[in-house]
């Protein structure tokens, strides 16, 4: 089974691709994380201004990935424009569209701290490590991500809305969008996706 995963910064791919990835037992492909880990400083500062990586490398990276991929893979992060969606066109999937308001993501992103060592994910309001700056499960400390200081995520939105939103439209035509509301907490997002499938 291929999964592509849609939606604006901040409406859950990330948690969402985690827990499908064990549930079917396929990898979880994030784009976002494997572009962190780059040790490129030109990669690293596209990343901290919030802007796109171009597509021939994003396409020539993937691509590469997914030739490894025989049973069936979760794609986080990619296809975020048309081009790049036409390049996987040969990898028929399923595409889970997380619908979120933009005002949601602010504030999801901006209250977001991510621990560098085991990258447990925390919400200062709504999931509150136990002691501040520490992770509760590793002890590591917490950070919040370059991209997620407040210009940055207005950023982010904007190409969202000029770049990938299309998308939407793009898969819907080809008859492989499923829409999940994503305002919920994770749990219920993960149940409403379940139900998508009939599970
Ligand atoms: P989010 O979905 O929360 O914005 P990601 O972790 O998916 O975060 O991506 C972080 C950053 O990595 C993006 O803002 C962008 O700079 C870069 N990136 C990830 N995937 C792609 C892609 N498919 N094409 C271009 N840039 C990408």
């Amino acid at each position: 089974m291929n999964i592509i995963l849609l939606g604006a910064p901040g409406s859950g791919k990330g948690t969402q691709a985690e827990k499908l990835a064990k549930y079917f037992d396929i990898p979880h492909i994030s784009t976002g994380d494997i572009l962190r880990n780059s040790t490129d400083p030109r990669i690293q500062n596209i990343l901290s201004e919030g802007k796109f990586v171009s597509d021939d490398e994003m396409i020539e990276l993937v691509k590469k990935r997914l030739a490894k991929e025989k049973n069936g893979f979760i794609l986080d992060g990619f296809p975020r424009t048309i081009a790049q969606a036409d390049a996987i066109k040969s990898y028929p999937s399923k595409v889970l569209y997380f619908k979120i308001d933009d005002e949601l993501v602010k504030n999801r992103l901006s209250l977001r701290r991510t621990c560098n060592s085991c990258k447990a994910i925390y919400h200062l309001e709504n999931k509150p490590p136990l002691h501040e700056s520490k992770c509760d499960l590793c002890g590591g400390i917490l950070t919040q991500r370059q991209d997620d200081k407040d210009v940055v995520i207005a950023e982010r939105l904007r190409i969202y809305h000029e770049k990938t939103a299309p998308l939407i439209a793009y898969y819907a035509k080809e008859g492989s969008l499923v829409e999940i509301p994503s305002d919920g907490t994770p749990e219920e997002t993960f149940k409403k996706i379940l139900a998508r499938f009939g599970l």
